[in-house]
């Protein structure tokens, strides 16, 4: 049985109505706070586009008012099967290598397996979209609708195309063949290319409301206590994939809560090893409660008792300049070890005048 793990999330069968109503363009970029499970939402989008099992409007079985492409999938009809196992003729979804495991469709882990044999060894997964899926993209694009309600592509993350990507699709993208949909999703609107944005109808996805991820995670999750849960979630910055990927990492939110305190203490070996990115964001997400704190605002991603007392405003705020003008250059550091042993000297010394 595939499970697919593109379902929408409780809080956003609320949403989905009013995607399908706001995304009219053939060319629609759905995008929101990162990690709000934006692929869930435009998988649904692409879902509902292709559903075959709506009555006619207006016929004898039609008791809604709605259009049929205003209305969610029914889930029950061949279309929506098909889309479900991934085998939809009409419907191409273009994620990065490292998206593929979230998708859940034993034919792209497959597709990636023979990739892998294909060099003789475990590649590491690309997180980005190459110009190979691009072109596929458009002649998918050119090709004629197999079932006859329309053609769907679902890019994302959208920020996720390289410059040569992005330029590939533009075209295509401007004006779509016949009936053909495109749904991107993407986090923030700044991150995707302009070039990308002005040919789209942008739609802002709202965020999911702690008071009901919280509930949700600590139902799904083993172990998890709701106040954990909500602890997880604030160090996620409100994200739930951000929460989940917390824990896929083996965090729990007693580790969050001393974070603070071993830093200021010296006690982070383990630090260092951590991917730079996941680093810096962490030590910025710090800084940031510190200044807030300073200004005797409430923190955000860490417990209030476990933020350091009685730091400046001024050296905290020069402190998280500093990891800003790191962070342009976090994906691609010159030496990563290096970095992140400077990064941990200079947080230490902010925290030490706290
Ligand atoms: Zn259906």
């Amino acid at each position: 049985m595939v499970v697919s793990t593109l379902a929408l999330w409780p809080w956003q069968q609320a949403v989905l109505p009013d995607a399908l109503r706001a995304l009219t363009s053939p060319a629609a970029l759905l995008h929101g706070a990162t990690g709000q499970g934006q692929l869930n939402l435009a998988f649904q989008l692409a879902k509902a586009w292709l559903c075959e099992g709506h009555p006619e409007p207006g016929g004898m079985f039609d008791d809604s008012p709605a259009e049929p492409e205003l209305r969610p999938a029914c889930g029950q009809c061949p279309a929506c099967h098909l889309v479900d196992t991934g085998y939809h003729p009409d419907l191409m979804v273009v994620v990065p290598d490292n998206v593929v495991p979230r998708v859940g469709w034993p034919h792209l882990e497959e597709a990636l397996d023979k990739a892998d044999k294909g060099e003789g060894r475990k590649r590491k997964l690309s997180p980005e979209i190459k110009v190979d899926a691009i072109r596929e993209v458009v002649s998918f694009s050119q090709s004629t609708v197999s079932r006859g309600r329309a053609k769907v592509v679902l890019i994302h993350p959208a920020d996720r195309m390289n410059t040569v990507s992005a330029n590939t699709l533009l075209k295509t993208l401007e004006e779509p063949p016949g009936q053909v949909r495109f749904i991107l999703s993407c986090g923030p609107l700044d991150d995707v290319m302009p070039t990308v944005r002005s040919r789209c109808q942008a739609w802002q996805m709202p965020s999911a409301p702690a008071q009901a991820v919280a509930p949700w995670l600590a139902e799904h999750v083993e172990g998890l206590s709701a106040a954990d849960a909500s602890a997880l979630l604030a160090a996620a910055g409100g994200s739930p994939e951000g929460a989940l990927e917390l824990m896929a990492m083996g965090w729990s939110a007693a580790l969050w809560k001393s974070l603070p305190g071993d830093l200021k203490a010296g006690r982070v070996g383990a630090w260092g090893q951590w991917p730079l990115p996941l680093l810096l964001s962490t030590l910025q997400k710090l800084a940031h409660d510190m200044a807030r704190e300073a200004v005797g605002a409430p923190a955000l991603y860490f417990p209030q008792a476990a933020l350091p007392q009685g730091a400046g405003l001024p050296q905290v705020t020069a402190w998280g300049q500093e990891l800003r003008k790191a962070m342009r250059h976090a994906e691609h550091p010159f030496n990563a070890a290096l970095k992140a042993e400077s990064l941990l000297f200079q947080a230490r010394r902010a925290l030490a005048k706290a």
